[in-house]
């Protein structure tokens, strides 16, 4: 058996149609939401939200740029609304919304894509990472050390349940972990039984349930414009096929009523 409930880690604001196409120019919050999957004991974190570290390493220029296109209000970090022990973390992608909370959990074992990582440790300068999104002064210093690859995990197909998606790794031997490329390097989604963690490969649900398209921003897309929406493309057909199955953007509050929320 195992559990889910959502958490909400901060929020950004922007005005609906910067993230809508035919949206209004009032501002919506769009919280970041981290998931915790309670199971056999266990507790395993989809994200982290926002955390405190977030203002500290966007004090200075270049990464002061993060901040300010991206107003962050922070009530409360993760590690102050929950009393768990964590064991491990499944990191979507590296923006800032995901992984800010990660040094509030010295202990829990990380998950995330070595192609995402190569990207925060590489040579790139201060400011190009900034440009993608990525800071990597959010991660803690023994995060090697605690670190698995998704790309090492369990390789495995999917069930027909999933298609389009056929490739994906098997993680805890129960979820699926699947990419969702375009959006970030390295961006994967994770499937527990009828829910499908999608990250940030949508900011609204109705981009697949509707086909609302969403505005072709280069704020949304820090990777590729095309896969960005191929990606959607495979999430709309999947729908289709299995629309029992709940997919749950990171931003989109109206998926997050479905769950036991905070
Ligand atoms: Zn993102």
């Amino acid at each position: 058996m195992f559990e889910i409930t959502l958490y909400q880690v901060g929020y950004c604001k922007h005005p609906e149609f910067m993230v809508k196409r035919g949206g209004s120019f009032s501002s919506i919050k769009f919280p970041a939401m981290v998931a915790l999957i309670e199971h056999e004991g266990k507790n395993l974190l989809f994200d982290t939200g926002y955390g405190k570290h977030f203002f500290d390493a966007t004090a200075k220029f270049p990464e002061k740029l993060y901040a300010i296109t991206t107003p962050v209000t922070l009530e409360k970090p993760l590690v102050e609304m929950m009393d768990k022990k964590i064991d491990s973390i499944f990191i979507s992608h590296f923006h800032a919304d995901h992984i800010g909370g990660l040094k509030d959990f010295p202990d829990a074992k990380l998950y995330c894509s070595k192609e995402a990582y190569d990207i925060a440790k590489g040579k790139m300068s201060r400011f190009s990472k900034t440009k993608m999104g990525v800071l990597p002064a959010l991660l803690p210093d023994d995060f090697e050390e605690r670190l698995t690859y998704i790309e090492d995990l369990p390789k495995v197909d999917l069930p027909d349940a999933l298609a389009p998606f056929e490739k994906g790794y098997l993680l805890e031997d129960r979820f699926y972990v699947i990419e969702l490329d375009g959006h970030a390097h390295g961006q994967y989604g994770l499937v527990v039984d009828d829910t499908f963690f999608v990250s940030d490969a949508v900011w609204d649900i109705e981009a697949i349930t509707k086909g609302v398209k969403p505005n072709i921003l280069t704020h949304l897309i820090f990777k590729d414009a095309k896969v960005y929406h191929e990606t959607i493309g495979k999430l709309k057909e999947l729908h289709r096929h299995n629309p029992t199955l709940k997919m749950v953007p990171t931003h989109c509050s109206k998926t997050h009523e479905w769950y036991e929320h905070v």
